[in-house]
């Protein structure tokens, strides 16, 4: 075996060499290709040669992506007693973003290059009057206002009453439901409703991986506030968001919180702050949180011609509630955990990668691997994921040498491998190998899940 890992067999190595890994766009061609050789995330449709802006998310990305969304939940509705959810339908009628505003004001300014024929959104240009495909200059027609939302039809008649449209956000289920879920919940405000799924936008520009498609999920609270409330819960929920990543593993020098210039604000906004993360090309949104005021409810009010406030039995008040709103991508933010847990090492001369995501994100918490196929190693091994499985996401690999199954681990960022060798047969006892410091410990079958439990579950 050639591998630099080291085996069970093999003395203590030397201490391993940090390789500085500079975040540009070397980096994230590392990401990119980690995530298809490793199963994270493929180009969606790729034996027709691709669809663009549209990706999958393969075994491991999908253990991962619902590692964020799970974390999301857990820390909005789970450990909260103010929050609940929702799972509000992705079709809707017109009168829906006609009163939220989004057939009006849900557009980008695109612009076409006469010379090559290319399509930008003007906003985004980082020279306004140069084509960035073929660098001519003053070849852009006149901006046209082009709405993002995704149209189609309810049903076999392909006529204006059958107009339906993809949501652009999750946001809007939250507002229709407000009084549904005031009746049904025994909630009052200070309360929120939270909700994940899939929203889609018919992007002008679809870039940089997963960062912006033109279908992606969203992570959303609607949080219903008495009006003079507002301005406490805006920075309440700004700072408890920023916690929540710097938690879950992002060094706080690659976040910042920014708050939206008044020129940036939406037509519903009085302050909105992003909370940014530093990607290879720069600041990129995470998340925003939003001081929307009553604009939602007050406009679906007016369309519907229901009456969505709430009354206050305490003070014989009523009153129409303001909302903040904490808006976040589960897709973008997988992408950042990844970027930021990447290192690289050397390792007794040889490469190792590995992500070093916070045991919560990481796809699979142990990996069990038998030293060698032999029956014996195998049947034991496999005692031992049926030990773990109920309790963990495990992944069970007994192919190749020890060493470079480790290495796999360490680049799936599993932060626990379980070997199994011969001594095992007759001691009862594992090799548990920890991803970060590569530190092996021995412990015993029977007191293994209590091991990994004081380890993962905190
Ligand atoms: P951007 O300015 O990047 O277009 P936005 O301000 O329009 O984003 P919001 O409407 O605030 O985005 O949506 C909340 C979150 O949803 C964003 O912070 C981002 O994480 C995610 N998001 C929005 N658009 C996309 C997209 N096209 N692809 C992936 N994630 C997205």
């Amino acid at each position: 075996m050639s591998s630099a890992e080291p085996t069970l067999d093999s003395p203590p190595g030397d201490e391993p060499v940090p390789v500085d890994v500079p975040n540009d766009e070397t980096l994230f061609e590392k990401i990119v290709n980690l995530c298809k050789q490793r199963g994270f995330v493929f180009p969606s449709a790729e034996i027709y040669g691709g669809f663009r802006s549209s990706y999958d998310y393969g075994p491991v990305g999908v253990l991962m992506l619902r590692n964020v969304k799970d974390m999301w939940w857990r820390s909005m509705v789970q450990l909260r007693d103010d929050v609940v959810g929702l799972d509000a339908a992705i079709l809707g009628p017109p009168a829906i973003w006609e009163a939220s505003g989004h057939l009006q004001n849900f557009t980008d300014p695109l612009v076409d290059c006469t010379n090559c024929k290319e399509r930008w959104r003007l906003d985004q240009l980082e020279e306004p009057e140069i084509c960035p495909n073929c660098g001519k200059k003053g070849t852009f027609t006149e901006a046209r206002q082009f709405n993002l939302m995704f149209k189609t039809h309810a049903g076999p008649v392909e006529d204006s009453a059958a107009v339906a449209y993809l949501r652009p956000e999750t946001a809007q289920g939250m507002f229709v439901n407000f009084a549904n879920v005031l009746q049904t919940s025994r909630k009052k405000p200070p309360f929120g409703i939270a909700q994940i799924g899939k929203s889609f936008r018919n992007e002008i520009t679809p870039q940089n991986f997963v960062f912006r498609t033109r279908e992606f999920e969203q992570m959303e609270l609607e949080y219903f506030v008495p009006p003079e409330e507002a301005p406490h819960w805006y920075e309440y929920w700004c700072h408890e968001r920023f916690r929540w990543y710097v938690e879950l593993g992002i060094p706080e020098s690659k976040l910042r919180l920014r708050p939206h210039d008044p020129d940036e604000l939406s037509h519903y906004s009085s302050g909105t702050s992003d909370i940014e993360f530093l990607f290879p090309w720069g600041w990129g949104e995470l998340e925003g949180i939003a001081n929307r005021g009553d604009y939602d409810l007050t406009q679906h009010a007016k369309h519907s011609g229901q009456k969505l406030e709430y009354f206050d039995q305490a003070t014989n008040t009523r009153y129409v509630p303001h909302v903040i709103e904490p808006a976040a991508g589960a897709t973008r933010t997988m992408m950042a955990f990844m970027l930021a847990a990447y290192d690289e090492e050397l390792v007794r001369g040889e490469l190792r990668r590995v992500l070093r995501l916070h045991h919560r994100i990481a796809p699979y918490k142990v990996a069990v691997l038998p030293l060698s196929k032999k029956d014996a190693l195998v049947s034991k091994a496999r005692e031992v994921l049926h030990l773990l499985q109920p309790h963990w996401m495990c992944d069970y690999d007994e192919t190749q040498a020890i060493g470079r199954r480790y290495r796999r681990q360490d680049e799936l960022g599993t932060p626990y491998c379980v070997t199994i060798d011969f001594e095992s047969l007759d001691d009862e006892a594992v090799t548990v190998r920890e991803r970060d410091s590569m530190r092996q410990d021995r412990v015993t079958i029977s007191g293994l899940v209590e091991y990994l439990r004081e380890r993962l579950e905190p």
